[in-house]
């Protein structure tokens, strides 16, 4: 219950005056909520259970969500006092409201963020266009799913997990006992109910919980893939992130990529080499010196299928061989060496046109080097090609509503504002907190404060206090282990590479006696019991008498956010609990930021090196040090979704075209052609009409797919020019111009090219439409050799081993399809055999 008068006080004090102001709707919900407990705790199950199909009935009579939240709210309180045996706390309700608003709930670590979004999920699923939950790694997608999925499905709505490689669907009826189970024994509840789905149908569940990274490249997945059954998305309808101050700004600094290493051999472009060798200008090719073009005519293509051993390079090799082949004949006929170009060694560099000057380490995208390579018997550089990208800003801007949760984001609130349009609102606590945050302690060397740490995690270690340390790094993580190990103390190394076993040893950080050493954003999402887990309220007790869990920072973090995220582990619900950061004046921080007021002051004093000053005084400067830092921070990521902006004009534009080829009704996609042509070019009319006639109602699909493989094609390359622009705008600031609007007018330029560049060269591959083409190699089964960049590499499968939902083609008695890599073997005992 909320302590109301109390809390109106701790309100003003705590959060200020804006911030009351900002939760005073919220907190009227609360007794509206609260007085319909009685009416809906007496509801049989099953009347609870109807509730859900009455919520849609109404809403579908226009009844809005908004209205709805009070009785829907109450109904899954109810839900989980049957299922969970929780009963959603006032503040939690709170929390639920602000979420369902497009707020930012700070609700400190503890409170339950957990059940909180269940509320806000329950309800706009409602609308039955789904939910997205999304969590920081993949362990805590499927603990929160098999965990929040009692109440949905006692509700009778549908949760699903997705995960890196695997999609789950809750389901409690799932209890298959496979032997992974028992190698991965601490994840057994979390695996219990939880069966194994497809991808799509994760998606098509009502709520669906997975980490930014999936959902992000499940979206540039479904912007490779050729046939609509294969995409897996379906809407961007409401999202909820958990954790979000990680998510949306510490993540947000590095743009999720599918890349892959091209798959052109090197004999590819030696075979062109060769081929544009032979062909003579006038005859073969034509130059058009003033755009720098060059046209093959039909006595040059004939001679290139004849060497290439086809009958014709349109309809048995596709856009890709044309593509090649005009590269070929480019790189000879206007490019040339000590010119354009020169060889250095067996490297082909770049010259500047306009300096003169040599650009090592450049290079001309499209395949236009490697074709220059090739020519010049140079060594073909195999490239890694970006096939799409996104940053997370724009990922998350996708969404027609977003909302997030965490412990720490009103020192972002800034940010969440600006980039996401996102209002923080810091919700009050359920207890009172009894946390004692210390003042920091200073020291003058590293050394002096890692012994000075060591003495001090004895001595708290000898009370039974349970310690948790908090590192900056790993390097530093296993130096003070070493210092620990001499003082003679147990303890536990974190090590963030897995998750699932950081939950296990995080959740055992609150025993007592327990000393563990963590990265300082290791185990966020895992809650840190007094006692241990499990425990007893004897242990809890002792615990407790002991003065709760002790947080030791090691050093002070860039982003206060971060510290306070640290600090938050300790004094969770009411618990007691200590905090205490040990800096030194060669922390990065300190010797970047540090005055020479502080160092002078710390020299009077004549200190020894592992005797710490404290001063009020060294804190806030320390603080005013990471205000300015986080300034500069959100500054670059500010840059960096600047340049993302123009980008992602062009990447919605392109997509959306995508996605009418791939879903749009035929009369759309043929309409989109009739856009592109000349519509008194008589002959062109005619050869529409003869495809028509001759393809039947296989034009549409024809069409779509020439489309598709264009689109794609040129995107790749525009991705690859637009990098490249944005590399070279920097260095023309030298010139007293302004790099980002260089590129952005530069970009639209490209844009307005690639554009033009799709629409001619569908016209120009309109007279071999529907010839017995070889495909081109969707992009998708690229991307599956792909390898997501994100500092991790387990983004997309990588490697040469397939990836089980990788797709192959099979063969029987002429007749031919697709199957997953993972249903191969049923399929070859079956007579079947592999394409
Ligand atoms: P947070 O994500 O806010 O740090 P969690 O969702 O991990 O917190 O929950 C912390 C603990 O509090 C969990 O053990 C959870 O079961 C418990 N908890 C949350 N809400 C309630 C509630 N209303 N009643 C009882 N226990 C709760
Ligand atoms: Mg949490």
């Amino acid at each position: 219950m909320l302590k109301w008068p109390s809390m109106a006080n701790f309100l003003t004090n705590l959060f200020g005056d804006q911030n009351s102001r900002d939760l005073k709707p919220y907190l009227a919900l609360v007794p509206k909520i609260n007085e319909l407990e009685p009416a809906i705790s007496a509801l049989s199950d099953a009347d609870l259970k109807a509730k859900t199909a009455e919520f849609k009935a109404r809403i579908e009579k226009g009844e809005t969500l908004d209205a709805l939240l009070p009785e829907a709210f109450a109904v899954v309180r109810e839900a989980s006092k049957r299922t969970l045996k929780q009963r959603h706390f006032d503040v939690q309700l709170v929390g639920g409201a602000i979420l369902h608003s497009r707020g930012i709930a700070e609700m400190r670590t503890g409170e339950g963020k957990t059940l909180v979004a269940t509320l806000p999920a329950y309800l706009n699923a409602l609308s039955g266009h789904g939910v997205h939950i999304v969590t920081v790694n993949d362990y805590l997608s499927r603990r929160d799913a098999s965990w929040m999925g009692q109440i949905y499905d006692f509700l009778g709505l549908s949760c699903a997990v997705i995960n890196h490689e695997s999609s789950y669907m809750y389901d409690p009826a799932h209890k298959e006992a496979d032997e992974k189970r028992d190698e991965e024994g601490s994840f057994k509840v979390a695996y219990e109910f939880l069966r194994p789905c497809e991808r799509r149908d994760a998606y098509k569940a009502d709520i669906t919980y997975g980490t930014n990274q999936e959902f992000g490249f499940d979206y540039l997945r479904d912007n490779l893939e050729y046939t609509p059954e294969s995409l897996r998305q379906r809407e961007w309808n409401f999202a909820i992130v958990d954790e979000v101050d990680s998510i949306l700004i510490d993540e947000a600094r590095t743009p999720l990529i599918i890349s892959a290493a091209t798959a052109d051999s090197e004999d590819f472009y030696k075979m062109f080499a060769k081929i544009a060798n032979q062909l003579s200008v006038e005859t073969d090719y034509k130059i058009d010196e003033k755009r720098k073009a060059i046209q093959l005519t039909d006595v040059g293509i004939t001679k290139a299928e004849k060497l290439l051993g086809i009958d014709n390079i349109y309809t048995d090799r596709g856009v890709k061989y044309v593509h090649h082949l005009e590269t070929a004949v480019r790189a000879k006929a206007l490019f040339h060496k000590d010119k354009e170009y020169v060889v250095r060694g067996s490297e082909v560099v770049i010259v500047d046109e306009f300096t003169g000057r040599l650009q090592p380490g450049r290079r001309w995208s499209e395949g236009l080097h490697q074709a220059i390579e090739a020519k010049e018997g140079a060594t073909i550089q195999k490239e890694s090609r970006t096939y799409a990208s996104i940053t997370y800003q724009n990922f998350f801007r996708l969404y027609k509503k977003l909302s997030g949760m965490t412990g720490t984001a009103l020192t972002s609130r800034e940010e969440f504002f600006k980039v996401y349009g996102l209002n923080t609102i810091s919700v009050p606590t359920n207890n009172p907190i009894k946390r004692i945050d210390q003042n920091d302690l200073i020291f003058q060397t590293e050394v002096g404060k890692f012994k000075a740490i060591a003495r001090k995690v004895k001595e708290v270690n000898k009370k039974g206090q349970p310690v948790l340390i908090g590192t900056v790094s790993i390097e530093k993580n296993e130096l003070l282990s070493e210092y620990l190990k001499r003082e003679g103390v147990t303890h536990e190394v974190l090590n963030a590479k897995n998750h699932e076993r950081e939950g296990e040893i995080i959740a055992q950080a609150g025993r007592l006696g327990a000393v563990t050493i963590a990265t300082n954003m290791a185990g966020r999402g895992v809650d840190i019991k007094l006692g241990g887990k499990p425990s007893t309220d004897a242990d809890y007790e002792k615990v407790k008498a002991a003065g709760g869990l002790f947080v030791l920072g090691t050093e002070r973090h860039e982003a206060r956010r971060i510290d306070n995220q640290l600090r938050g582990r300790s004094g969770r619900q009411g618990d007691p609990g200590e905090t205490q950061f040990f800096v030194s004046l060669e922390d990065s921080l300190m010797r970047i930021f540090a005055t020479d007021m502080i160092k002078k002051v710390m020299g009077r004093f004549k200190i020894a090196e592992d005797e710490p000053i404290e001063t009020g005084l060294i804190t806030r400067s320390l603080e005013t040090a990471q205000t300015r830092i986080e300034g500069f921070n959100f500054d670059a990521r500010k840059h960096v979704l600047e340049y993302d902006d123009v980008m992602n004009l062009h990447r919605k534009t392109v997509y959306e075209r995508r996605r009418k080829m791939l879903v749009g009704s035929d009369e759309d996609v043929v309409k989109d052609l009739m856009n592109i042509i000349d519509e008194n070019d008589a002959s062109m009319m005619e050869l529409i009409k003869a495809k028509k006639e001759a393809l039947g109602p296989n034009f549409p699909s024809a069409l779509r797919r020439l489309f598709l493989q264009t689109i794609d094609m040129f995107w790749v390359e525009h991705l690859e020019a637009m990098d490249y622009l944005r590399a070279s705008v920097n260095l023309r600031a030298y010139g007293q111009r302004d790099p980002f609007i260089e590129y952005k007018r530069e970009g639209l330029m490209l844009f307005k090219s690639l554009q033009v560049s799709i629409d001619s060269q569908v016209v120009k591959m309109l007279p071999n439409l529907g010839g017995n083409s070889v495909e081109l190699k969707p992009l998708s089964t690229v991307e599956s050799d792909a390898k997501g960049i994100l500092g991790n590499d387990s983004a997309v499968t990588s490697g040469d081993k397939m990836g089980r939902n990788e797709k192959v083609t099979i063969v029987k008695n002429g007749e031919e399809k697709e199957v997953k890599y993972k249903k191969l073997d049923s399929y070859l005992k079956d007579g079947w055999s592999v394409k």
